[in-house]
C-alpha cells in the first residue's frame, strides 16, 4: 500500500474521544447538587472482574462520581446475589446499578433483569432493550452500543441510509446496537455464527461492526475501500476471551488490523477504539439517568 493510501484511512480513536467525554462529564457533575453514585455488584474472584471494576472506579473518580463496589463471596448463592442487587435498587442514595460480568452462574439474564430499569445504566434489562427496540427515543442504550454510535458520530460517519452489518447477536452488543442503528435510519443486517456466506455480507455493507470475539475474522480480502469498520471484539493474544478492554498490550480485536487498515475508509483499533468508549458511555448513561 502506498503512503498516500495509508494517510487516507480515518482511525476512529476511542481513547482520544473518551478524554473529551471525560471532561464534559466532569463539568456536568460539577454543576450537580450532590455526588452521583454508581453501585457495582460483583462476585469475588470471577475472571478478571477486579480489573474491569478498577477501570470504572478510576473513571468515576476522575469525573467526580462515587463508585461503590459490593463484592459477594465466590461461593455465594444466586439468591444472595439477587438480594444484593435488590438492596442497591432500593437504596435512594444509589443512582445507577450494574452487575459486573462474568458471574459464576449459567443464566446471566436473571441477574441483568434484577436491576431496576431506571437504574440500569448498562442498559441490559429486557425493559431497556425493549424500549430501544420500540424506537421511541426512550430507554437506556447498552453502554457498548452507545459507545459505537458516539464514536461513529464523532468522526462524521452517519449511518442514515447506509447498509450496516452487525456481526454478533448478543444482548450485550449486537441486539441493542441493531435496534439503535435502525432507529438512526440504517438498513441493518445482523450476522452470527450460523450466517451463511458471511463474506458476501461483509463485502456488501457500507459499515461493518464486528462483535464476535474471533480474532482475524475480517481479513484484507473481505473489505472494500469505501467501508467503515468498527471492531468491538476483544481477546488476549494467547486466545483467552475477555469481557472488556484492560490495560495491556496483548489485546486483539476481530479484525486483522494491520492488513485491513489501508484498505478501508475508516477503522477503529483494538485496543483504543470501542473499549475506552464503553466505560465513558456507561457514565454518560448514569448522568442521563439522573435527569
Ligand atoms: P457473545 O459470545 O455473547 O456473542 C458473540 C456473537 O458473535 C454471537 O452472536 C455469535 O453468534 C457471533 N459469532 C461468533 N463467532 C462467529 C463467527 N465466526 N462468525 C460470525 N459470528 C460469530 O459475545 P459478546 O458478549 O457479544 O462479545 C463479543 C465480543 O465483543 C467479545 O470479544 C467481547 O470481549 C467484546 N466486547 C467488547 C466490549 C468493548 O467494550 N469493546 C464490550 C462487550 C464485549
Amino acid at each position: 500500500m502506498s503512503y498516500l493510501q495509508n494517510m487516507k484511512t480515518k482511525i476512529l480513536d476511542g481513547k482520544k474521544l473518551r478524554e473529551k467525554i471525560r471532561i464534559k462529564l466532569g463539568q456536568r457533575v460539577e454543576g450537580m447538587r450532590r455526588t452521583p453514585v454508581l453501585a457495582i455488584v460483583s462476585v469475588k474472584g470471577a475472571d478478571r472482574s477486579d480489573v474491569y471494576i478498577r477501570e470504572k472506579i478510576k473513571f468515576g473518580a476522575s469525573i467526580g462520581v462515587k463508585v461503590r463496589n459490593i463484592v459477594l463471596p465466590a461461593d455465594c448463592s444466586a439468591s444472595e446475589l439477587l438480594d444484593a442487587i435488590k438492596a442497591q435498587n432500593q437504596d435512594n442514595t444509589v443512582d445507577g446499578v450494574i452487575v459486573q460480568m462474568p458471574l459464576p452462574f449459567s443464566d446471566l439474564r436473571i441477574f441483568a433483569n434484577a436491576v431496576n430499569p431506571q437504574k440500569d445504566v448498562d442498559g441490559l434489562t429486557d425493559v431497556n432493550l425493549g424500549k430501544i427496540l420500540a424506537g421511541a427515543g426512550e430507554g437506556i442504550l447498552a453502554a457498548t452500543a452507545r459507545g459505537v454510535i458516539t464514536l461513529l458520530r464523532e468522526y462524521d460517519e452517519s449511518v442514515d441510509g447506509k447498509k450496516v452489518l452487525i456481526i454478533g447477536r448478543s444482548t450485550l452488543v449486537g441486539r441493542p446496537l441493531a435496534a439503535a442503528m435502525l432507529a438512526l435510519n440504517a438498513t441493518v443486517t445482523v450476522a452470527h455464527s450460523r450466517t451463511a456466506n458471511i463474506r458476501e455480507e461483509i463485502r456488501s455493507a457500507d459499515i461493518v461492526v464486528v462483535a464476535a470475539g474471533v480474532p482475524n475474522l475480517i481479513r484484507r480480502e473481505d473489505v472494500r475501500s469505501h467501508q467503515v469498520i468498527v471492531d468491538v471484539g476483544i481477546s488476549l493474544v494467547d486466545g483467552e476471551k475477555i469481557e472488556e478492554e484492560i490495560p495491556t498490550k496483548n489485546v486483539v480485536g476481530d479484525v486483522a488490523f494491520d492488513e485491513v487498515r489501508d484498505s478501508v475508509s475508516a477503522i477503529s483499533p483494538v485496543p483504543g477504539g470501542v473499549g475506552p468508549m464503553t466505560v465513558a458511555s456507561l457514565f454518560e448513561n448514569l448522568l442521563d439517568a439522573l435527569r
